[in-house]
């Protein structure tokens, strides 16, 4: 037996993995004591990867059309559809739609093919469910889609504010990461703000349970009563920052007063100002909010109101200070590096990025190919599956995600899927909900199998490393993109032996007209330079490390903006004037009770790999509806008894749970279940497609519903 280390493949903790190995099989798993997410820690779904593995389940022969295949079809069927559709439709009708759950050398391949040589601007992923909102307020304030913040800063907080994240279930490490820090520390105080009272509330010091989507509101609250109090930073904001005066403004066309922020969020007004008094007078401050402020209509002024606060206390920038967005998925901040949102183009450049499309074009260009790449950005995540209902988008390349289940208007996407020409799947799994809509299946390989890097929330690169062989004749998803590339006449730019040299590819990008020596016009912050040039034995032996690394910090940065410089042309933060707005799903008399839905602790996304664990399932083994025992009164059901909610696009058959950690008029569902699991247990068919009009990012959190007992 022997050990091996690796990357966890589940939340954006990144928790590093101990994989004890017995020839080719993992028998047991343990936290990597030497890795900085997590010191030797995992949570139950970490601690249960090894019995999540096994070759029984997994897809192990490509497939054209129904009938299996070997990889020579099945990857010139892919190509030569690709091309004609092409040439038929023109380079806008194919599209990709990826994951946070690939690599990030799987992701640098995706987008150089589909953005670079295929030329459609078409390529999102599903991070774009997870945190669009928050990427979208960082470049509004902070100049670049950049995480202030690092682990350690929550130890190091005075106070630490949970919004919008059950830290406790979705993030369990870093929870148990600050249970422990504020074990220590007995002044450490933690306030949470979310419509329920989750686990996440046993270390808190103070509860506010707010009205649904009032969170701006909240802040911009908070911004007021800083400016009344005189708790303000002018120095800082003098130096450091513009937009000030418009924020506030902003923050005051509604009555700022304590009284009616806390009636506009539904909120006892003591505690309110408890938790208004308690942030101003703390520097060490640290906001961790995640999809309960992101899956919103307006995540991204939720987000920029949280900014605000931060840059007018001047508490950004400083240990155990700034606001931090938790990613959700393992690999959603190695997707945003290679330029796995729709409006990017590559490295953290932007279409509008002053010279961005010339510069990614040369980098990309080889002897005798030249990138075709598209000028502005594509359809984001719903939007793109609008646009195969429309019969704009005719091929659609899907990878390691289960739209079919997971977006909005999840029955829409399914008919839309129906209706796409060519549907291409790149999966694991064999039997996922998406395969039955799929011209052209690929298996896959899945973790303990892939090879390559990811990157967590505090912008940590860690090595995932492949330690078994694929089942059958499963392939790396970088290796089929490239296969593909080749077939398709771009073999001169996509000759790739292996992941390493994907990997310094990106990290020469990062750093192609970017000298580290220029801290201010110009400068791109994602630089990952100083990782370029590894060979493949330096890129296996990599350790974590945290970007930017470069000339000038060749042992990774742990904090950014120390300097109080950030990545705007004229280096100052922005405040941004935010206008609270109600969520876009409004309650009606056929459907009054607003919709929450989240992860439970044990399972993740779509249950392919945490369902195969028994103990998993022990903790909530099928799908449930959470209500207040109130509630459950005036519409005549009791507790476990099933009922049915009917919501925009279908229903959701469930167990009724009651609870009263919720407020009256809303009821919770879990994420996970699908038709695989449960005849009708789909939480995207109950959402509208509401999105946020900046971030693209459905309104997940504020679905309106009617329950029906059974
Ligand atoms: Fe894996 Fe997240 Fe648990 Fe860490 S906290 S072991 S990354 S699921």
């Amino acid at each position: 037996m022997h050990q091996a280390r690796t990357t966890c493949p589940y939340c954006g903790v990144g928790c590093g993995v101990l994989a004890e190995l017995e020839g080719e099989r993992i028998v047991g798993v343990g936290g990597d004591s030497e890795h900085p997410a997590n010191y030797g820690r995992l949570c139950v779904k970490g601690s249960a990867l090894h019995e999540t593995l096994g070759h029984q389940g997994r897809l192990t022969r490509p497939r054209v059309d129904g009938v299996e295949v070997d990889w020579e079809t099945a990857l010139s069927a892919v190509a030569d559809r690709l091309a004609a559709t092409r040439s038929e439709h023109g380079d806008g009708a194919v599209a990709a739609y990826l994951s946070g759950q690939l690599l990030t050398e799987d992701y640098y391949v995706a987008n150089k093919l589909f953005k670079g040589f295929l030329g459609t601007p078409h390529l999102d992923t599903n991070s774009r469910l997870c945190m669009a909102s928050a990427v979208a307020a960082y470049k509004r304030s902070l100049g670049a889609d950049a995480v202030p913040c690092c682990y350690e800063d929550l130890e190091e907080a005075e106070l630490v504010v949970l919004v919008g994240s059950n830290l406790a279930w979705n993030h369990p490490v870093l929870y148990q990461r600050l249970k422990v820090a504020k074990t220590r520390n007995p002044l450490m105080r933690v306030v949470v703000i979310d419509p329920r009272v989750t686990d996440s509330c046993e270390i808190a010091d103070l509860y506010l349970g707010l009205k649904p989507g009032s969170d701006a509101r909240l802040f911009n609250g908070l911004l007021a009563w800083m400016a009344d109090k005189g708790k303000l930073d002018r120095v800082y904001l003098e130096k450091h920052t513009q937009g000030l005066e418009e924020a506030l403004a902003a923050a005051r066309e509604e009555d700022g007063s304590v009284a009616a922020v806390a009636a506009d969020c539904d909120l006892d007004p003591e505690r309110l100002e408890t938790f208004y008094y308690w942030f101003a007078s703390q520097l060490h401050v640290v906001t961790l909010y995640s999809q309960g402020v992101n899956q919103s209509s307006s995540g991204t002024d939720k987000c920029n109101a949280i900014i605000n606060c931060h840059l007018a206390g001047g508490k950004l920038g400083l240990p155990g200070a700034g606001p931090f967005s938790i990613t959700g998925q393992p690999n959603a901040m190695g997707g945003r590096e290679v330029g796995g949102l729709a409006n990017q183009l590559a490295a953290h450049m932007d279409y509008h990025t002053p010279g961005a499309l010339d510069r990614v074009t040369r980098f990309w260009t080889t002897e005798s190919l030249t990138p075709s790449l598209p000028e502005g950005p594509g359809h984001k995540a719903v939007e793109l599956f609008e646009a195969i209902e429309r019969g704009e988008v005719r091929a659609l390349w899907i990878m390691a995600t289960n739209p079919a289940v997971s977006l909005p208007r999840a029955d829409r996407v399914r008919a839309a899927l129906e209706k796409c020409p060519l549907v291409i799947v790149n999966e694991c799994m064999a039997d996922t909900d998406l395969l039955a809509y799929a011209d052209i299946v690929l298996p896959a390989s899945s973790w303990s199998e892939k090879n390559g890097t990811v990157t967590n929330s505090e912008r940590r690169i860690s090595r995932q490393r492949g330690l078994l062989p694929p089942p059958g004749e499963a392939k790396h998803d970088w290796w089929i993109i490239t296969r593909v590339a080749q077939r398709l006449g771009y073999g001169e730019a996509f000759d790739y032996a292996h992941p390493a040299e994907i990997f310094d590819e990106h990290a020469r990008l990062s750093g192609f007209e970017n000298p580290a020596d220029t801290p201010d016009k110009g400068k791109r912050l994602f630089d990952i330079s100083g990782l370029a040039g590894l060979d493949r034995d330096a890129y296996d032996a990599l350790a974590p490390i945290q970007w930017p690394v470069n000339a000038a910090a060749p042992r990774g940065t742990a904090r950014l903006f120390e300097d109080g410089r950030f990545t705007t042309p004229d280096g100052l933060a922005r405040l941004i004037a935010v206008r609270p707005r109600e969520p876009e799903q409004r309650l009606s008399e056929a459907r009054p009770l607003r919709l929450n839905t989240g992860r439970i602790r044990d399972q993740w996304h779509t249950m392919t790999r945490t369902a195969r664990a028994p103990r998993l399932m022990n903790h909530r083994a099928e799908p449930f509806i959470e209500i207040t025992p109130e509630d459950a009164l005036v519409l005549g059901v009791g507790d476990q008894q099933l009922a049915r909610l009917t919501g925009a696009g279908g229903d959701y058959l469930g167990r009724v749970r009651l609870t009263k950690g919720q407020r009256r008029g809303e009821v919770f569902v879990p994420m996970h279940w699908s038709d695989r699991f449960s005849g009708s247990a789909r939480m995207g068919s109950l959402l509208e497609a509401h999105l946020d009009p900046l971030s693209g990012q459905p309104e997940s959190k504020h679905g309106a519903v009617a329950l029906t007992p059974l």
